[in-house]
């Protein structure tokens, strides 16, 4: 039973840590394939994955708290609507709660009370694979698989063809740097592997995200500052994987969300303004005071 035991005890470690940083989820679900406290309803409803199989999904929060302990409640009544297609960003100092929003919406955790509907149904109506089916997450930071490169690409939609995986790999800009590799996309990468850099990997966790080509796309933005070449390519393969699709992005550069339908500022577990970038600065509120800010740090270059 102790060797049963061990191997379970660390990934539920894992499980924990990688829970908290939203770092690869699907990753996480192929090895946990459920969550003791979250179930699935008896009558629990499917939902359409992807944009091929139905129209861009609609989301909705109304109201939504949430606490991780009780004594301590880190949302405290969050309301905002994506409409399908819509792009909106979550802008916010650190433990604003931003991840928090994301991890409500993959139904890591249930709401304390309120409720996120997609498609106008509750998310704890849907199947948990469903749900996760739905939603695509470019993570701040991917753990690649110790597999080979074409693998970590596939994984977004195991059963593509060798010619989908190089088409998402172009569009995410991706597949040049990939020939360059000795052994193309047979090429081995993860910890006992080649190593990637922070923007190869987040290129492949967006090649990944145009093969699972899902209905909702969650981005979590690297705080970490890539070099402006990389960081430019990244926006703009991110810009494309979002056209036509409904998309949350945790925002850290004001400079990336500029043009996004709507910015929720968020502060203490509430949304403190929501607007427009440009309908924001002429607020001339928090929203404003951070825009100016961050234009400071980089014309200091920092
Ligand atoms: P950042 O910009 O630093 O990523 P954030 O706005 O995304 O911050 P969240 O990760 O949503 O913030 O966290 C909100 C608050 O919830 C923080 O105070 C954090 O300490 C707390 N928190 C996050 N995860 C847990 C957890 N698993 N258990 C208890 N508290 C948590």
């Amino acid at each position: 039973l102790m060797q049963l035991y061990l191997p379970l005890n660390f990934l539920g470690s894992v499980y924990s840590s990688l829970r908290n940083s939203l770092v690869d989820l699907e990753h996480m679900f192929a090895l946990m394939d459920e969550q003791a406290d979250i179930t699935d309803s008896t009558h629990a409803l499917g939902l359409p994955a992807r944009l091929d199989e139905a129209p861009a999904a609609d989301i909705r929060f109304e109201d939504v708290h949430f606490s991780y302990r009780p004594d301590r409640e880190i949302l405290r009544g969050v309301s905002f609507h994506v409409p399908a297609g819509h792009r909106v960003a979550i802008v916010g100092p650190t433990g604003a709660g931003k991840s928090t929003i994301s991890r409500l919406l993959f139904r890591f955790y249930d709401v304390t009370a309120g409720r996120i509907l997609i498609d106008g149904h509750d998310i704890r109506d849907y199947s948990q694979a469903a749900l996760r089916g739905a939603v695509g997450v470019v993570p701040q930071d991917t753990i690649l698989f110790n597999d080979t490169i074409g693998y970590n690409i596939a994984y977004g939609r195991l059963g593509a063809t060798q010619a989908e995986v190089e088409q998402a790999a172009k569009l995410a800009c991706i597949h040049d740097f990939i020939m360059t590799l000795p052994e193309g996309y047979a090429t081995r990468v993860g910890e006992r592997g080649l190593k990637l850099s922070g923007g190869e990997k987040q290129r492949v966790a967006i090649a990944r995200t145009i093969l699972k080509n899902p209905r909702v796309l969650l981005l979590d933005e690297a705080t970490s500052a890539l070099d402006t070449r990389t960081e430019q390519d990244i926006q703009a393969a991110l810009h494309m994987v979002a056209a036509n699709r409904t998309t949350i992005i945790i925002a850290h550069r004001l400079s990336t969300i500029v043009d996004v339908d709507e910015i929720l500022v968020m502060g203490q577990g509430r949304i403190l303004e929501r607007g427009t970038h440009r309908a924001l600065l002429e607020r001339g509120g928090l929203y404003a005071e951070m825009w100016a800010i961050q234009a400071e740090e980089e014309a200091a270059g920092t």
